[in-house]
This record gives structure tokens, sequence and C-alpha cells, in this order.
């Protein structure tokens, strides 16, 4: 039986040294700032911009929250980025996704200064993964980072698998784990023989978006299971994209849905935020 990673035990421990941190920038007259923007009216959205609210209440971090109605122009958005941008108070950032299809996502993150960028979407950091510099990392690969450095778990020259090829997850989980000089795989939806590569895997990240998409027999013994998947299941529940009852019994270590990846990307948001009013 695997050792559960506990992503919920994890976050609130990040969130309690950022609290102190932001406590002290208080006492020395800083006040931290973010502003999220949203368009439209997504309910998943609505859940996750109020668990970053929330976060940000505990931390003691002041919080904006912009509503835009899912009609507006784009100039109407890059408008309002630019007048965050501009606004010295305002240390983050965040452009609540997915957005009206009108709208272009791609100028958006664009427009958002990289230096406030907290969500690591803006090409600037991006670029900056890519070439292993300082930069703002996509919060939920840089939890799954984190995650595992809590648990002791080095990926130096481990063979690491991620399962999907998003531009908020698989490809910047992917650079993080080759940062950290793992030999990574990528695989997609045009992937062939899939259970090959992971049956080959020392740590598989699956960010697919289907419900218990990885299965145990998918997985070699002992390998370390990540899964990123939020799927929401007619009764109300959340699962994740990996099959927990029967890969918990192979895996060494495997992080559960709920209470595993998803408090983490929440905390590694507020450790941006800190990180940007410096
Ligand atoms: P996405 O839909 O943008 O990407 C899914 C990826 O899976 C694609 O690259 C696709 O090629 C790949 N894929 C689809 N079918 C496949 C198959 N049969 N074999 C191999 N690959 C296949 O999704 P995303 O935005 O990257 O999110 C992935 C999951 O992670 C979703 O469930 C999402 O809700 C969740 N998520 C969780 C967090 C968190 O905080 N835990 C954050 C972001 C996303």
């Amino acid at each position: 039986m695997a050792i559960i990673m506990d992503g919920k035990d994890v976050a609130s421990k990040v969130r309690s040294a950022l609290k102190e941190e932001v406590t002290k920038l208080k006492q020395d007259g800083k006040i931290l700032r973010f502003a999220v923007i949203m368009v439209g009216d997504n309910s998943a959205s609505k859940i996750y911009i109020k668990n970053k609210s929330k976060a940000c209440q505990e931390i003691g971090i002041e919080y904006e929250e912009y509503i835009l109605d899912s009609n507006i122009e784009m100039k109407e958005l890059l408008d309002l980025i630019e007048k965050l941008n501009n606004r010295e108070d305002i240390h983050g950032i965040l452009l609540q996704s997915p957005i009206p299809k009108h709208l272009d996502i791609d100028e958006a993150f664009r427009t958002i200064r990289p230096e406030k960028d907290v969500d690591g979407f803006n090409p600037v950091n991006v670029g900056k993964l890519c070439l292993g510099q300082d930069c703002f990392v996509a919060c939920t690969p840089l939890g799954v980072m984190k995650l595992l450095e809590e648990y002791n778990i080095d990926v130096e020259g481990k063979n690491a698998v991620v399962i999907g090829r998003s531009n908020i997850v698989g490809k910047p989980m992917l650079q993080c784990l080759l940062n950290k000089n793992a030999t990574v795989t990528i695989c997609h939806s045009k992937t062939k023989n899939l259970l090959d590569i992971t049956k080959e895997a020392d740590i598989i990240v699956a960010a697919v978006g289907k419900e218990k998409f990885l299965k145990g027999d998918m997985i070699k013994e002992g390998a370390v299971v990540i899964d990123v998947g939020i799927n929401r299941l007619e009764d109300g529940t959340i699962c994740g994209d990996v099959d927990f009852e029967s890969a918990k019994d192979k895996a060494s270590y495997i992080t559960p849905v709920p209470g595993g990846v998803g408090p983490m990307t929440v905390a590694m948001l507020m450790s941006n935020i800190v990180k940007a009013s410096k």
C-alpha cells in the first residue's frame, strides 16, 4: 500500500509560513495586494477564485476581484489589465481561465506584466522556465514539485512521465522535472503505446482530464503517482485522473483527489504573490 501524499497538510504548512512572512512585511509597512479577473459566469471558475480569496484572507494578502460580463470586448479586458499593471499597490494579477472564445487569452496573458504574472503564463515567464532561469512558474506544476520535495522524492535521473501537454499543466510540468534532471517523456492524445511508456515510469504525473484514466496495471511496482486531475462527477463529487483503488497497491507514493495537488496549487499561488512583492 502506497504512502498517501497529504497535499492538504503540506499546503497548510506552506500557507502558515507565508502568513508569518506577510505579517512581517506588514509590520514593515508593506501591504500585499492581489487582483483576480474573471470573465463570464463559469461555475468551476467561481469555486476556484473563492478558494484563492479564502487563502489570501488567511495569509493576510489584500484581494480584489474583477468579474467582467461575458460580452465584453478585448479592449476592455486589456484596459483593465493595463490599469492593474500600472498600480504600484498591486503585486500579482491573475486572469482566471477559461474566458469566452471571442477573446484572445494569449494576448491577455501577454499583457499581464511578467513581474506581476503570478500564474506564470506570460511567454516571458514560460521562456525563462525553459531556459532554467528564475521566473514565475505555473502554480500546479510548482505545487507538484513542492510536494515531491516535501516527501524527499528526488527526481534526478528518474524516468518521469507526464500525461497531458496543456500549457497550464503538462508543458510546465515537463520543464520543472527536466530542470531537476529527470529524464522526461510527455504523452498526449496522439501518443502510441501509452502503456509501454507508463510502465517504465518511476514518476507519473497524470493531467489528462479523464476520470480514473490511469489504472494500476498501467504503472510499475513502486512508481510515484501524482494525480493532477479534477473531474466533476454527476453526483457532485470530484475524482482524479488516476484510478486510486487499483493504483494505490502498486505505487510507492500516491496523491489523493481531493486533498492532493489541488490545495498545493492555491498554496503555490500565494507563494508566487509573496515572491512578486519582493
Ligand atoms: P487539457 O484538457 O488542457 O489537457 C489534457 C491533456 O490530456 C491534453 O494534452 C491531451 O492531449 C491529453 N490526453 C487526452 N486524452 C489522452 C489520452 N487518451 N492519452 C494520453 N493523453 C491524453 O487539461 P488540463 O488543463 O491540462 O487539465 C488536466 C486535468 O487537471 C483536468 O482534470 C483539470 O481539471 C485538472 N487541473 C487540476 C489543477 C489542480 O489544481 N489540481 C489545475 C489545473 C488543471
